[in-house]
């Protein structure tokens, strides 16, 4: 079962400004979401601005050739974000995902929207227009073109197509279904070429992300009878190797390749001297439940939470966690 667009179908009919937002450090789902959704809106005359918490990271910045994507606070300010008539969250339900946009969708006098896929949940006062089993919001946002009878233009669907196969680890993860796969196709009928997509997202790679990559899988460590595998990235690995914050994503997913590895995690010492840590599963472990405990959240079956430092005292309570859960399951 989809979901009922009418409602939203009426409210952007009704309306002529738009805000679009997503989470903090926003992935290919997140821009590619908000760049499908704002080139449609457009193409019906619409005003739109898309407003993140924080800047696109490089290897990201293909899809956004006309740089519409812009960070609060850089070019834009709250009271530009506030002038809407109706503010859009996608790819995430959670105040704490929306970090200095928060106040804005708080205090907004505009309609407020939610597409989303995500399992972890905030009253975010929102018309929700949610679907956790959907394998991206960008399948929601193609669903939503088509209801409005948008056409995409190729770089939109370049966007969408991106969404769908980065959140899906190129339609590998469980998540992929026929639902996926026909908005992938129907995407390559508008023109999508997926090996010149997949080029730009992971072979334009710098020497930096490459070597960055060899250290912290050099570390890959397996505990609780080979259940579990983690690794971490030090600041001073940043430093050292010149290499970028989004230079970690994907690294979680090669720890879980792992034979025997149910869950596989990533601790990221952040400049804050915070920690991020992404959670992957492939067994019956909920990692969104486990991301929750530490004030995140997420998927069932890939989450993330940030937690105070220091790092070593981090470790230490997330890997307690996790050998509780992992010790007390009987192997898959
Ligand atoms: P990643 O580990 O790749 O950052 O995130 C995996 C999934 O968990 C993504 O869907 C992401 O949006 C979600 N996620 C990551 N960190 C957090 C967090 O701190 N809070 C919530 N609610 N979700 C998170
Ligand atoms: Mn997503």
């Amino acid at each position: 079962m989809g979901i009922d667009w009418k409602p939203l179908l009426d409210i952007i009919h009704g309306a002529q400004r738009f805000v679009i937002t997503s989470h903090v450090r926003p992935d290919g789902d997140a821009l590619g979401s908000e760049l499908g959704l704002a080139g449609a809106l457009q193409s019906l005359g619409k005003d739109v601005r898309i407003i993140n918490p924080s800047a696109t990271p490089n290897h990201l910045m293909f899809l956004d050739p006309q740089q519409q994507v812009r960070k609060l606070g850089d070019g834009v300010t709250a009271a530009n974000a506030l002038e809407a008539d109706v503010h859009i969250i996608v790819d995430t339900s959670a105040w704490q995902q929306l970090d200095c946009v928060r106040t804005v969708f708080e205090k907004t006098a505009a309609i407020k929207v939610v597409i989303d896929h995500h399992q972890s949940s905030d009253d975010l006062g929102a018309h929700e227009f949610k679907d956790v089993a959907a394998a991206a919001t960008g399948v929601l946002v193609l669903e939503l073109i088509e209801a409005l009878g948008v056409q995409p233009t190729v770089d939109q669907a370049i966007a969408l197509f991106t969404a769908i196969a980065t959140d899906t680890g190129w339609f590998r993860f469980p998540n992929t279904d026929a639902r996926t796969l026909d908005a992938a196709r129907r995407l390559v009928v508008d023109g999508v070429q997926p090996a010149v997509v997949y080029r730009e997202l992971y072979e334009r790679s710098t020497l930096s992300r490459l070597k960055l990559h060899g250290r912290v899988l050099s570390r890959v460590a397996v505990d609780f009878d080979g259940r579990l595998a983690h690794t971490f990235v030090l600041q001073k690995d940043f430093e050292e190797l010149q290499a970028h914050p989004s230079d970690t994503e994907d690294l979680v997913n090669d720890c879980l390749t792992v034979n025997g590895a149910q869950c596989a995690i990533i601790l990221v010492e952040q400049k804050s001297g915070q920690v991020k840590i992404s959670f992957r599963s492939r067994s019956g472990l909920d990692v969104a439940k486990i991301a929750e405990q530490f004030g995140g959240g997420g998927h069932r079956q890939a989450s993330g939470a940030m937690l105070p430092g220091p790092f070593a005292s981090a470790r230490e309570r997330v890997l307690k966690v996790l050998g509780d859960e992992l010790t007390g399951e009987s192997p898959a």
